[in-house]
């Protein structure tokens, strides 16, 4: 039997918007629900990004802790183990708001976007090298593995400059996140390019963006991938013409897989294959109380 697979949802992103599906959830209680659903349906790992309360995107700890604490709520009721992944991006955010969140709560995985890029040709994908330098070191220090979002060849070469410097270390993991308009195409030729870049020993995860979505599953399939990402974030079409939710984008994953002879890795086992550390018995979620960071999260947006 082939190795496990490590199936990721990620639920909304910062952009997908209740205009475009009302699938997508953005309330605390809507994304608690989607991840416990997505957990019970096959997904080990449930990437995060919380919005404020119009929906909008946003970086507020006050809203990641409130989003969270309701997750391990519903966890705890529900018997679900399940990997968090919180984002680091947000480039409209001061850079101190991209750190903020994970001292507090500790996942085992962040978000890690080596480069800046223009995004979709709408606004400049922030990532300085202050903040990635920053975001490393203290990922490390806290036993957060960092996920590397690669949109572009040149991502693969700055995941290598850091790893050299020792702000990332290795084995890393590789999120390919293609088929964003200004970063590379969720082609196999992509992915032949850039798989064969990876770090000696590493492991990774593919997610199509769009009309990429099924095809990236397959070219991930067909080269060994570690994991495979889906959800609205990235993709909101089941077929043409037909919305999707995140469930059911994470049961046609589980079934493809198994179909080709990958059986789905549950969440120890995804721990297993990431190398992750489980920081739950430091953070009493229960005793956190999204009021105590509102004031820190308006004083660094100037309100
Ligand atoms: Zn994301």
């Amino acid at each position: 039997m082939g190795k496990k697979l490590v199936i990721t949802a990620c639920l909304c992103g910062a952009g997908t918007k209740k205009s475009q599906t009302p699938y997508v959830p953005v309330t605390p209680e809507e994304i608690a629900n989607d991840a416990i659903a997505c957990a019970k349906a096959g997904a080990s790992v449930i990437h995060i990004h919380v919005r404020d309360e119009e929906g909008n995107n946003c970086m507020y700890t006050s809203k990641f802790v409130e989003v969270i604490k309701l997750i391990k709520k519903k966890q705890k009721e529900e018997g679900v183990d399940l990997v968090l992944n919180l984002t680091s991006s947000g480039s409209k955010f001061p850079e101190q708001m991209r750190l903020n969140h994970f001292p507090v709560l500790k996942p085992e995985m962040s978000s890690y976007d080596p480069l800046s890029m223009n995004w979709a040709n709408s606004y400049i994908f922030t990532n300085s090298p202050q903040f990635l330098e920053k975001l490393g070191v203290e990922l490390q220090e806290l036993q957060i593995k960092p996920e590397c979002e690669i949109f572009n060849g040149g991502d693969m070469a700055n995941v290598d400059y850091y790893v050299k410097k020792g702000i990332l270390k290795t084995p890393v993991h590789y999120q390919f996140v293609l088929g964003v308009t200004g970063g590379m195409p969720g082609t196999a030729e992509a992915l032949a390019y850039l798989v064969p870049k990876m770090q000696p020993g590493s492991t990774w995860s593919i997610s199509g963006i769009g009309r990429w979505h099924l095809p990236c599953i397959l070219h991930g399939l067909a080269m060994g991938c570690d994991g495979l990402r889906v959800g609205l974030e990235d993709n909101i079409m089941y077929e043409k013409g037909v919305l999707a939710t995140n469930v059911q984008l994470v049961e046609r994953t589980v079934r493809i897989a198994k179909e080709v002879g990958r059986e789905i890795a549950t969440a120890a086992e995804a721990r297993e294959i990431l190398g992750l550390v489980n920081h739950d018995a430091e953070v009493d979620y229960e005793a956190l109380n999204p009021a105590d960071y509102i004031e820190e999260d308006l004083r660094l947006m100037g309100k």
